[in-house]
């Protein structure tokens, strides 16, 4: 082996049994800290806001565990400005694995505490990586809006593209396929690498011990060569709410199932520090920001967004509109235009918008018949 090649700064130790091992922990830090000292594109007065969302999760550790509550901005329990993550996840089938919901009639007893085994394992996840993280704060969808008051709701979804703007970091549950899963451990058996124990024969010294070995991973294969494969290529990727999630994050550490990515409006870095090579990734999935952005130029991109969008999967058809509408809300708020949300098109536009029709070929699932409560 040339010890001298420059892959040598992509060795890495053996892999940890999860993804939150000591060494990520560092260095999801320090991709944060970066981003936040040299990333104009990321950290800028806009996102230097003491914005806060309506509700979060309290999140202490003890020794006997996690100790969870639900807080809101208006009891005065939150602080403006308080640093929080945000959860982006697949829920999965409300049947087989419900996620836990906040409803009207457990408020009360979230905000005196939620015990941590009720919580969907995902969540668990979650909270220990804010943990380590040294986050207090938390926001996950199905307990922060409250999800039987449609009044909440309809408050809540007009806000939902400021959690992801303002959080510090969006935690993205990349390898579960349902909320029960958990995204953090490591499925070591599937990593295509190899371990071999060495020693150095160098004068004068004892051979170094057997323990010392060297991982060597096969960088040629398919998928590793597709480096974002693992983010761009999950089941995550594929669903219609994590589309908005996605674009409208300032950061996000993808916990995939056997590496993490961090994702911001600048840079793209994995755990092996691997070149990335999908520059365009940034550009082609994060919705572009900034007071300058002619709303001529968001329109393009909206309707290539709106064409994705409508091949992704919702397990909720009348979800079709709520799913889209916090792009469409930082939409409007930047260019001043007015968006028929019943419709999902765009007053300006309107004549072309109703000219739309479905691809040769990509027909998914019928429209839902109504969106009588939106
Ligand atoms: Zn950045």
């Amino acid at each position: 082996m040339d010890l001298n090649s420059p892959r040598l700064e992509w060795r890495r130790k053996l892999p940890s049994s999860t993804t939150l091992s000591d060494e990520n922990v560092v260095k999801i830090r320090h991709w944060i800290d970066v981003c936040l000292d040299t990333h104009h594109e990321c950290f800028n007065a806009e996102t230097a806001s003491s914005w806060v969302p309506s509700r979060l999760l309290e999140i202490d550790h003890e020794d006997n565990g996690l100790k969870i509550r639900l807080i809101e901005s208006s009891d005065h329990d939150l602080q403006a400005g308080a640093k929080f993550a945000a959860l982006s996840h697949v829920w999965g089938n409300q049947t087989e694995s419900p996620p836990l919901c906040l409803l009207s009639s457990n408020l009360y007893q979230f905000k005196n505490g939620i015990d941590e085994s009720e919580l969907p394992k995902n969540f668990v996840d979650a909270a220990h990586v804010c943990v380590h993280l040294g986050l207090r704060y938390l926001w996950i969808d199905s307990l922060c809006i409250i999800q039987d008051s449609l009044v909440d709701w309809r408050e809540q979804a007009v806000l939902m593209h400021l959690v992801y703007r303002y959080a510090l970091v969006t935690l993205v549950a990349t390898s579960a396929t349902f909320c029960n899963q958990g995204f953090l451990e490591r499925s070591i058996d599937s990593i295509p690498a190899i371990k071999i124990a060495y020693s150095l024969p160098i004068t004068g010294e004892q051979p170094l011990s057997a323990a010392h070995y060297m991982i060597i991973y096969d960088y040629d294969n398919a998928q590793d060569s597709y480096r974002m494969f693992a983010v761009n290529g999950s089941k995550w990727n594929t669903r219609a709410w994590t589309m908005q999630e996605r674009s409208l994050s300032t950061r996000m550490v993808h916990f995939c199932q056997n590496k993490i990515f961090f994702e911001c409006r600048s840079c793209l870095q994995s755990e092996e520090n691997e070149p990335t090579q999908e520059s365009d990734t940034i550009n082609s999935t994060l919705w572009p920001r900034g007071a300058s952005v002619s709303f001529d130029e968001l329109y393009e991109h909206w309707q290539l967004f709106v064409c994705e969008y409508s091949s992704r999967n919702l397990t909720v058809s009348t979800d079709k509109l709520p799913a889209i509408q916090s792009v469409a809300e930082e939409m409007a708020a930047v260019t001043g235009r007015e968006y028929i949300r019943f419709a999902g098109m765009w007053k300006a536009n309107l004549q072309d918008e109703l000219l739309w029709c479905v691809s040769f070929g990509t027909l998914g699932s019928p429209a839902p018949e109504l969106f009588s409560d939106f």
